[in-house]
């Protein structure tokens, strides 16, 4: 289920970063050691009295040189659009100025509750300060000093407050659920109406889990389809909906509530950063990835050159060896036929769970064929393997010294179980624990 979404609004310098960093704390560094695009600090997770949320820093989200009052304007949008919870933050310091008063008409316009932050109240001295602030119309003005850590639990005790309750899962678990990602222009929407196409079995378009996300339900040679967000593949014009960090995160909702993620590529264009930063989030969720190379009709071709493509592709996105490439047209609905194909059988790779005593026979077969490493004399003893998830498959390894299972040597028991089972177009997880 998607998590409730806040979203931090202010103009700049009143310490949006610092809160930022003081609510999503240590998790930065982790998520930071990963390719995906978390690292931009826009959106991480975030976590108050066993709540789980997505924060979203909207100053983040960089709009070029557009003066300050329309850079406002667009991030207030964006938190309206995006979150079920906004902050709002002024600066204690400085008092309220013309954008803090811009800001908060915008927000007080819509009906997202919106909890007001006063920063940089970094003694007790200084509440005076509050006052003033009332005026903007909210309730409570809640004092806090992001660099000191002050304040924080109170503010968040009441976002949290107003979190929506859980959604129940509209779709049937047997539906696949498709997202399609990728950066503006790749061909998203064109995909969806060439496949679905003039005999599309469409439902109706529903509402999704997310607020203002529009699902595309549909059904074919009896298996239930359904396309996620197609509305956000939709929606562009507004000046933060073309920057390229909000197509990120958009992109990362719409991963968040799907099965399969057809990453979206541009022929003409060849893989650039960004699709790679997508497609590692996608992979990093754990889940299906097939890769869409779209407008294939407008590249000049002989007969090595997809080939040629799917090489350069595979150098590039060396985390995505298991995900099949389609290459597509959607003008032309070349090869079109075999997307949906080709969804369902990765969905059902990733459901895959495997036997295990024929797990067990296939390892012992696998370190016969190449020895366990040692490391000091010691070697990895594999005593018993068990998979304990689908979607992704994941697998527990319990051995003597959980230390001594080194990347190689994962990779080359991620190799066999790919070699042995149809695990095309899914991630597999391995762990080690210990157990003699
Ligand atoms: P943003 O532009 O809104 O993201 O603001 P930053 O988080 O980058 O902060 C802007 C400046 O204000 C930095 O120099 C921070 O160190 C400082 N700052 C942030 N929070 C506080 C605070 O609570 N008290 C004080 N005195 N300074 C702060
Ligand atoms: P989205 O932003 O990813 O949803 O992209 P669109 O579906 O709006 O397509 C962007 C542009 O690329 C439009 O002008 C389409 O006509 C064009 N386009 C989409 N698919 C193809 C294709 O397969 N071949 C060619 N030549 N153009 C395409």
């Amino acid at each position: 289920m998607t998590k409730p979404v806040v979203a931090i609004v202010g103009r700049p310098n009143v310490g949006k970063s610092t809160i930022f960093n003081r609510i999503v704390g240590e998790r930065v560094a982790i998520v930071e050691d990963m390719p995906g695009v978390t690292r931009d600090r826009i959106y991480s997770k975030g976590e108050w009295l066993n709540r789980e949320f997505n924060l979203i820093d909207t100053g983040g989200i960089e709009l070029g040189d557009e003066p300050l009052l329309i850079q406002m304007r667009a991030q207030a949008e964006l938190a309206i659009k995006e979150a079920d919870v906004i902050i709002f933050i002024v600066n204690g310091r400085e008092g309220i100025t013309s954008a803090d008063q811009e800001v908060a008409k915008i927000l007080f316009r819509s009906d997202k509750p919106v909890v007001l932050g006063v920063n940089k109240i970094d003694n007790p001295e200084m509440q005076e300060q509050l006052y003033e602030f009332y005026s903007l119309g909210m309730d409570t003005p809640y004092p806090i000093s992001g660099s000191h850590g002050l304040g924080l639990g109170d503010l968040l005790d009441e976002v949290i407050k107003h979190f929506p309750d859980l959604e129940e899962d509209p779709y049937d678990e047997d539906t696949i659920r498709i997202s399609l990602i990728g950066r503006p222009n790749v061909g998203k929407s064109s995909l969806v109406n060439a496949m679905l196409g003039e005999d599309r079995v469409i439902v109706s378009n529903i509402p999704g889990t997310t607020r203002d996300a529009i699902d595309t339900p549909f059904s074919r040679d009896g298996q239930d389809y359904v396309l996620i967000d197609t509305a956000g593949m939709r929606k562009r014009g507004k000046v933060y909906e073309a920057t390229e960090k909000y197509s990120v995160l958009r992109s990362l909702k719409a991963i968040e509530r799907s099965n399969v993620v057809l990453v979206v590529i541009n022929a003409e264009e060849g893989l650039i950063e960004q699709d790679k930063k997508i497609a590692g989030y996608a992979h990093e969720a754990g889940r299906a990835v097939v890769i869409v190379v779209n407008k294939w009709d407008a590249v000049e071709k002989d007969d090595k050159t997809m080939k040629n493509f799917e090489t350069k592709l595979r150098e590039e996105l060396l985390f995505l060896t298991y995900a099949p490439i389609l290459f597509v047209s959607a003008k032309t609905k070349q090869r079109l036929q075999h997307v949906l194909p080709m969804v369902k059988k990765v969905s059902e790779n990733h459901h895959l769970r495997v036997q295990t005593n024929i797990l067990n026979d296939m390892i012992m077969d696998a370190v016969a064929m190449n020895p366990t490493p040692t490391d000091k004399g010691k070697r990895l003893k594999i005593n018993y393997v068990t998979q304990v998830a689908v979607e992704p498959p994941t697998f527990v390894f319990f051995v003597n010294e959980p230390e001594l299972m080194h990347f190689s040597y994962e990779r080359f028991l991620e190799n066999r179980l790919r070699a042995t089972f149809e695990f095309e177009g899914t991630p597999i997880k391995i762990f080690a624990r210990k157990k003699n």
